[in-house]
């Protein structure tokens, strides 16, 4: 099903601010809404519409990924949509309408129940994270009964109005002066009770079944971020709306990299030779390997930034950095022509006085001597 612009749908141009967002979905809304319009599809349908494209521009995050993205970033019904927070349909209700129905969310209510949001930790490696993918996943979800067609009756029956509350669910009792309104004891808020539940459901209606469903993961996601699947949480009572699935992500550790946002960090150890005289590495990145100059004199810690060979963030910008640290390494193993070699080299150094070729440890140990010294034993 192909989908309609969502600032088409709101009648606002690409650069409109929130408050115009606001403004645009609450008089269609008005239009359309469902109290206004009884029995009237084509008005639900329009007001479901506005009610999708305002919770998409209202929310700077979705908003982005919608514009990076189109439908792709942000709808669940395509596959994968993209969402940072937690918009649903209640809150914008709340949000918009507050001042015109006294905060309640719009009166008019009916019984139906919409169906729990469930969550779902995707494991992710990095590379995928970093690149996007598509993942099938088996999540266990209540779907109705196809042997009674969710009603909960055996076949050929069907659930029959409660004698109690007459189908309306609620009963009146009298408590001293009051009379209060009480859910029905008898169908517990049904209206309807069954006399010969269904064999296979147990007249529950719905049964578990397990669903595999493709995910579609946008290229940069992080740990913590989280796709919302519209629709594919728990099936809801009574004809309810289904819930959402929130497929939450965790990215799995790397063995060579450490993200951090956008900016990758890598250890790559070099010889003390390299490290004093200069050379070139081959350093790893995510796509493939890339030579670092590595200049003469170089020390342990030093950072040397790969520019844009980090990660490209999901909510646009442009690719961090990739920071490789070096490590320079003490040889090891050494047979004995190598160590009468250093040894030379070290009887040449010594010659030049510490303050010549190790600076570093020169003034530290000048350091320590003034310590001692100031503390006067
Ligand atoms: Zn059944
Ligand atoms: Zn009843």
């Amino acid at each position: 099903m192909s989908k309609r612009d969502y600032y088409e749908i709101l009648g606002v141009s690409k650069s409109a601010d929130e408050k115009e967002v606001k403004k645009a979905y609450r008089r269609l809304a008005m239009k359309f809404h469902p109290d206004r319009n009884p029995d009237d599809k084509d008005a639900e349908s329009k007001f479901k519409e506005a009610t999708e494209a305002y919770e998409v521009l209202s929310d700077s995050e979705k908003r982005a990924a919608y514009d990076q993205f189109g439908h792709a970033g942000v709808d669940g019904s395509a596959g994968g949509g993209f969402g940072g927070g937690s918009g649903n349909f209640s809150d914008i209700f709340g949000d918009v309408f507050g001042d015109i129905f006294g905060g309640g969310g719009g009166g008019g209510r009916s019984r139906t129940t919409r169906g729990a949001d469930l969550r779902y930790t995707l494991d992710l490696d990095l590379e995928d994270a970093v690149k996007g993918t598509t993942v099938k996943i088996r999540v266990p979800t209540q779907v109705n009964c196809t042997e009674c067609d969710g009603s909960g009756a055996e076949k050929g029956s069907k659930p029959e109005t409660c004698g109690t509350c007459h189908g309306a669910g609620q009963v009146r009792m009298q408590q001293g002066f009051f009379s209060v309104q009480q859910t029905c004891p008898h169908c517990r808020g049904r209206g309807k009770v069954i006399k010969k539940p269904c064999k296979s459901c147990h007249g529950a209606g719905l049964k578990e079944e397990q669903k595999t469903l493709s995910v579609k993961v946008p290229a940069g996601v992080d740990t913590g971020d989280r796709i919302r699947l519209a629709g594919e949480g728990e099936a809801g009572a009574q004809g309810g709306p289904s819930g959402d699935l929130y497929v939450q992500i965790a990215v799995r550790e790397h063995a060579i990299f450490v993200r951090d946002g956008k900016n990758l960090y890598c250890d790559v150890p070099i010889t003390f030779v390299d490290a004093a005289l200069g050379g070139e590495l081959e350093v790893p990145t995510l796509n493939g390997r890339v030579k670092l100059k590595v200049p003469a004199e170089t020390q342990t810690g030093k950072l040397f930034r790969l520019r844009g060979k980090g990660v490209a963030p999901v909510r646009g910008g442009g690719a961090g950095d990739l920071l490789c640290r070096v490590t320079v390494e003490t040889p090891v193993n050494l047979n004995k022509k190598q160590k009468d070699l250093l040894k030379e080299l070290q009887t040449t150094m010594e010659s030049g006085g510490d303050s010549q070729h190790a600076p570093h440890k020169h003034s530290w140990f000048e350091g320590v001597k003034n310590f001692f010294e100031d503390m006067k034993f």
